[in-house]
């Protein structure tokens, strides 16, 4: 059987790339000094960390490093086909063994996120640890003191797209094999809302068009993440765009909000949240959505913006949620009721209507 021809050497055009050519020698340095690493997505890991955290621990694995990858927590079911992804450890179920790998890792790899404090329980273990920190993210304003070495770029799409640009100046293109190309492309495109939006530079199609050359089934992985529902969360969908959202400020902001019983009703489970803040930017003149969320396991309300345009969610998210984030998509929470926290979306749409 004849391979498919390989892609001619591919011209990365973004600014980006020359960062990412001009730090990856340090890069480079800082894995070829580790042997125990450990890869560390954010709490609730989506796509982009997961896609991240497991191409980077395929490839450090490739290189002969001992590489895991330990999330604080769950991630989503519809992400469960992700290759390597029945290997990831969670910190909170797996403390123990997750614990004695970051004590005895050299290197710890931070991806997706820009502060510890993203990790919540997990982030204070890796505070104790004497590793070296390298973190590798595209959320605005990284702490400083999270890692020694800090690959931060806020104009990227995705984390999936730094690991596929820091990947292709260290290792070239032929570091990215099948499996490794599959994760980062689920995590550019979840990222992107599958490319709708934050992804309109050429180099993030030249970079797909090597995943595609490396064998990616596009439209699988398309189905497996945004077509897999249950019934009930499909009913759930129902529920809340036909009873629960509210139109504000001339119907150019919208909100809902969802309690743990409603919650239960529909069987909700990790994921289901999923997408739903997204629907009300459907609307034609909407700029601006927000869904407030009972936590099903702590005491706080879950807080999640989408914009379009130079709607900025990061700066709401910020000054009325505890939170950030990007321009277009943020979040946060509170820690109070689900009334009292209805009435904080309220007034933040109020004090950024002039914007909406
Ligand atoms: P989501 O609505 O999917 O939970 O979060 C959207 C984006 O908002 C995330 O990718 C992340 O950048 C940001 N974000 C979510 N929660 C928080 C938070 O508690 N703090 C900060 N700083 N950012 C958050
Ligand atoms: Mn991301």
């Amino acid at each position: 059987m004849t391979m498919p021809s390989a892609l001619p050497a591919l011209s990365l055009t973004s600014p980006i790339q020359a960062r990412i050519r001009d730090i990856a020698p340090e890069v480079e340095k800082t894995i070829a000094a580790a042997q125990r690493i450990v890869v560390v997505g954010h709490r609730s890991p989506d796509g982009d960390a997961m896609g991240a955290c497991l191409a980077w621990a395929d490839y450090l694995t490739a290189r002969g490093k001992q590489a895991s990858v330990v999330m604080p927590n769950a991630f989503p079911d519809f992400l469960a086909w992700m290759p390597g992804a029945d290997k990831v450890m969670l910190h909170d179920h797996q403390a123990a063994r997750a614990e004695a790998l970051l004590a005895q890792a050299d290197l710890i790899c931070l991806l997706d996120f820009n502060c510890i404090s993203r990790l919540q329980q997990l982030g204070a273990v890796i505070e104790q640890s004497r590793a070296r920190r390298l973190m590798v993210d595209h959320h605005l304003g990284p702490d400083p003191s999270a890692a020694q070495l800090i690959v931060s770029e806020p104009q990227a799409s995705a984390t999936c797209e730094l690991v596929a640009r820091l990947l292709i100046e260290i290792g070239g293109t032929d570091a990215i094999n099948g499996r490794m190309a599959t994760n980062l492309y689920c995590g550019l495109m979840t990222d992107t809302g599958a490319f709708t939006f934050n992804s309109t530079h050429p180099d993030i199609f030249l970079l797909v068009a090597l995943f595609l050359q490396r064998g990616v089934d596009k439209d699988k992985i398309y189905r497996y993440v945004y077509h897999s529902y249950s019934t009930d969360r499909l009913r759930l969908q129902g529920y809340v765009l036909y009873e629960k959202v509210r139109f504000y400020a001339g119907n150019h902001a919208s909100l809902f909000a969802l309690t743990r019983d409603e919650m239960k009703r529909f069987r909700f489970i990790r994921g289901d949240g999923e997408g739903l803040v997204n629907l009300p930017l459907q609307v034609r003149g909407v700029k601006l959505s927000i869904s407030l969320r009972e936590d099903t396991e702590l005491d706080v309300v879950r807080v999640s913006l989408r914009s379009v345009d130079s709607f900025p969610c990061n700066k709401m998210a910020e000054q009325f949620f505890n939170g950030g984030g990007h321009l277009n998509a943020s979040g946060g929470q509170l820690d109070m009721s689900i009334d009292e926290a209805i009435r904080v979306a309220e007034q933040a749409i109020e004090a950024f209507k002039e914007l909406l």
